[in-house]
């Protein structure tokens, strides 16, 4: 059998797979692209220069209403991870999944129900909380199930 061009990126899209299927988000259907042009800058909010950015290794965008989502992810950037790194950033966008229905509920209720002002912080906070949430999920899967330590 030839070698994988790029054992990394396989690794990763395996992972994303396998974290589906652990958390139980396989009602899910994840579009992956190496795409790392498709990938936004953020801010880190506790970052430790306020306002510095980042660009994330991987982006998910999901579909609530059709279950579906577009995974963008950094192929390059991912070729320089070790194997544990890339099955942390595979979990970490599936746990987005798993927060999503209350991430669009929130959403909504910011976009259809909540005056706006000058001070249009909402989608920022919301993003915040997003990413606090996911983390703290990915963290229970990573190192509270003793099974799934790899
Ligand atoms: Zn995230």
């Amino acid at each position: 059998m030839a070698a994988k061009k790029f054992p990394k990126r396989d690794l990763f899209t395996e992972a994303v797979t396998k974290w589906k299927d652990r958390l139980w988000a396989n009602d899910w259907l994840i579009d992956m692209y190496d795409a790392p042009d498709k990938l936004h800058a953020q801010e880190i909010p506790d970052g430790p220069v306020k306002g510095t950015g980042a660009t994330p290794l991987a982006e998910i965008t999901p579909r609530l209403a059709y279950l579906t989502a577009a995974l963008y992810y950094d192929g390059p950037a991912l070729d320089e991870m070790s194997d544990g790194d890339i099955d942390t950033v595979a979990l970490h966008e599936v746990c987005h999944l798993v927060a999503q229905p209350l991430v669009s509920l929130l959403a909504n209720v910011i976009n259809d129900a909540v005056p706006r002002g000058a001070d249009d912080v909402y989608a920022k906070w919301l993003g915040e909380a997003n990413e606090r949430v996911a983390t703290h999920i990915e963290r229970i899967a990573r190192k509270g199930v003793k099974e799934w330590v790899d």
